[in-house]
């Protein structure tokens, strides 16, 4: 028999690093060369369209007919002035990833000498009816009436792929509910940026807006295409499921910041290239913890924007990860033994005054607003905990989540030793110590004198799912392979929310005859006092941690499809509602959605398991158990029965071994496949996701143990499948 996986494996150690020569200008040259950005729209569109325009998507003005056909008519110029042929609009549906469909400019004319025209009007830029009735829904769009429909997101750049001009756009029903993650992203970032505004003017009547931003660290692995493509488990479910740990992975944490492997360094060099190309300021790259996995950063940026270049980059990525011959994995755990991917989501907000609402200020005013912030935060994190902990919660982050490596699924706030510290003391001081007169008082309490070594904050917890690190909230529990917009919905509307309550709060104390600073401190005493429960700045992984959260009543529940019901909540629905962002129509649907997505995944990953399982792994188990039955059998032929049974007794031991683990191998695979029948059957999403989660993902891991067993036992030559030391270490 030919084994591939000599074949893939002897490949993998032949390849060279792909060299790609890189573009003749430096980096400013070419950056953002595809993107139809300020710069170009200055070239392509007249002053009035663009002083339009720009008030479109600065101050949110609506979008006329007129305007449209301006802008499409430049965008196109400067479209096939690139060689583009194609448009589509570029969505971001329910089921993770962009979806597209292009269309060609063509059109016929009736124009002397010419068939066909390029074509490309307002109404075509502004809005289109994508056949989208096989996007999941949640029972919102029935298949057969109303249509879903995409709108420009004027917010965000169009941007040319290839010979297509890429248009972000929101997705929605005919009956205007959302359909995709952009439109309540759009949404919530509107909602923080009023209710932040409102509670600057407490410190700076001058600020008119709030940004939100967001730089995300984005970690993945690359696996040889060669190895991948002999690897059914890889190539169908993104992750491994079975596969007996490398003798060596990360303990001697030899990867971690190491020197990039040269095929590595070749790929991230292309790569780069072509993210300037798409105006994606990738700023950061390294090798990260576990062996063959790496991490990606760029410069923060405005929300929305960040968010679309990195479902953008994802794309890229993949591309470019086969053209140096890998296959990119942005599965959350692929390996089993080796820490899983995240993508940390850098969060702050910013005025458009320049100031940076979590960034400790230089006078006590701007330290007062810095601590007002951070405390709503900090409230609005653990009022919503558990909310947040769905936020970011699927079936395959649920493997790296909890695992001695990622962030606990438990949710709590990390704020280091110096803001701990100013807020106990605020905590503790009496009223009258509190209410500031002048400035000079203030910096007595400490807050004005909030160290800038903060900026530089080395005071790292690398186990906290929400990190304060220094200007910024690093929340770290979101998945490699999520839309970062799933965590930012959930984040900023719930700030949002905090804030108004705050405002009101303040607002009312001022009312009663209380000065604005007596009110603020008041009321952010309390919120301190109200939020301990979150604050938490030790070990994450321990398990002494698991039961003091319990008793703190932090959310603690692990089971994936019960987090979800986070979303439905009373409480959930009405701070949603309340701020616009989510109603209780498109809570429910989407909720339908990640049941159904997550049953969907394990059902998939079931029915691989039992195909290698039958096909691959008890087939190699048996060969090498008739090989070892041929030579106790030989054994008996030339020795005398005492001495053939000393001499075959290892073998015998081994070959007894391997039926007892066929065996069970087998009787787990028909209880699956059973479990499974039973789960299928049922029709309510929830509860069906429910009994995916209770009553057949048990079986995976015993599934394992018995095939990585068997993995240790068998004759190397014969197991087909590539291990993990073959898998993991890219020369
Ligand atoms: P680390 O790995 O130490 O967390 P990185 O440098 O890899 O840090 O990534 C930090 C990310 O945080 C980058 O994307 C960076 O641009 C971003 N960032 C820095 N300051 C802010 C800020 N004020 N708001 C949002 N993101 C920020
Ligand atoms: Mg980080």
């Amino acid at each position: 028999m030919s084994n591939l996986r000599f074949k893939a494996v002897e490949d993998a150690f032949k390849k060279k690093a792909v060299i790609v020569s890189p573009p003749e200008q430096s980096t400013s040259k070419y950056y953002g060369k595809y993107v139809f950005n300020k710069e170009q729209m200055t070239k392509y569109l007249s002053k009035e369209t663009l002083e339009i325009l720009t008030d479109v998507i600065e101050k949110g003005k609506t979008l006329d007919r007129e305007l449209a056909n301006h802008v499409a008519a430049g965008m196109k110029m400067w479209a096939m002035e690139r060689g583009a042929t194609h448009y589509t609009h570029w969505f971001q549906p329910l089921t993770g990833g962009t979806a597209e469909k292009h269309d060609s400019f063509i059109e016929y004319t009736d124009a002397p000498g010419s068939l066909v025209r390029e074509e490309f009007s307002g109404k075509l830029l502004a809005q289109q009816e994508p056949d989208a009735s096989s996007f999941p829904s949640g029972g919102i769009r029935n298949t057969f009436e109303a249509r879903g429909y995409t709108a420009w997101d004027p917010s965000s750049p169009a941007f040319i792929v290839d010979d297509t001009l890429c248009i972000p756009t929101v997705f929605i029903s005919y009956t205007g509910e959302a359909l995709d993650y952009k439109t309540p992203l759009l949404k919530s970032l509107n909602a923080v940026d009023k209710a932040a505004a409102e509670v600057c003017q407490y410190f700076d009547a001058s600020v008119k807006k709030v940004i939100t931003y967001l730089g995300w660290e984005q970690e993945y692995f690359l696996v040889d295409d060669g190895l991948y493509a002999t690897r059914p488990d890889l190539v169908l479910t993104g992750r491994t499921l079975i596969g007996h740990e490398s003798a060596k992975n990360q303990q001697l944490e030899d990867h971690y910041f190491g020197s990039i492997p040269t095929r590595v360094q070749a790929y991230m060099k292309d790569l780069e290239f072509e993210g300037y190309k798409y105006g994606i300021p990738l700023k950061t790259r390294h090798n990260e913890v576990a062996p063959n996995q790496f991490e990606l950063a760029p410069i923060y940026g405005e929300a929305n924007l960040s968010i679309d270049q990195n479902l953008l980059i994802m794309s890229i990525m993949k591309k470019i990860a086969r053209r140096h011959g890998f296959r990119l994995l942005l599965h959350e755990k692929p390996f089993a033994g080796v820490n899983g991917s995240g993508k940390h989501n850098n969060w702050s907000l910013g005025t458009d005054t320049g100031v940076g609402l979590l960034t400790p200020g230089k006078t006590p005013e701007e330290n007062l607003q810095f601590i007002t912030f951070i405390v709503n935060v900090l409230l609005a994190v653990y009022k919503n905990n558990a909310l947040l902990k769905a936020s970011i919660m699927t079936a395959q982050n649920a493997h790296r989540l909890g695992a001695n490596e990622a962030p606990p699924a438990i949710i709590s706030v990390f704020l280091g030793t110096q803001v701990s510290a100013v807020l106990d003391k605020l905590e503790n001081s009496t009223s009258e110590e509190a209410v500031v007169i002048d400035s000079k008082q203030r910096m007595k309490l400490g807050i004005a004198k909030i160290p800038e070594v903060l900026l530089d904050n080395t005071d790292r917890n690398r186990t906290s799912p929400f990190a304060f690190t220094g200007n910024r909230f690093e929340f770290r529990a979101v998945g490699s392979s999520a839309n970062c917009a799933s965590a930012m919905i959930v984040l900023n509307s719930i700030v949002a929310a905090q804030l108004i309550e705050f405002k009101k709060t303040v607002d009312a104390k001022i009312a009663d005859g209380f000065t604005k600073d007596k009110a603020i401190f008041d009321v952010l005493k309390e919120y301190i006092k109200e939020s301990k429960p979150i604050r938490f700045d030790g070990n994450g992984y321990s398990d002494e941690w698991k039961e003091e959260a319990a008793k703190r009543g932090l959310d603690c529940e692990t089971s994936v499809p019960l987090i979800i019901d986070a979303y439905t909540t009373p409480a959930t629905i009405q701070l949603f509602e309340k701020i616009g962002v989510l109603s209780e129509r498109e809570l429910l649907a989407r909720n339908e959605v990640k049941w159904e997505t997550y049953t969907k995944k394990i059902q998939i990953e079931a029915r691989v398991l039992g195909d290698l399982v039958l096909n691959h792994i008890i087939p190699v188990a048996t060969k090498y158990q008739s090989v070892l039955l041929d030579n106790v059998y030989k054994m008996h032929q030339i020795y005398d029965k005492e001495k053939a049974l000393k001499l075959s007794a290892h073998d015998t031991g081994t070959i007894e071994e391997i039926s007892e683990r066929i065996s069970s191998l087998k009787s787990l695979i028909e209880d699956l496949v059973s479990a499974r029948k039973i789960a299928n059957k049922m029709e309510d999403e929830r509860a069906r996701a429910i009994e995916y989660h209770d009553k057949v993902l048990p079986y995976f891991d015993e599934i394992r143990y018995q095939v990585d067993k068997l993995e240790l036992i068998v004759d190397d030559e014969l197991w087909t499948l590539p291990k993990y030391r073959e898998l993991l270490f890219i020369r």
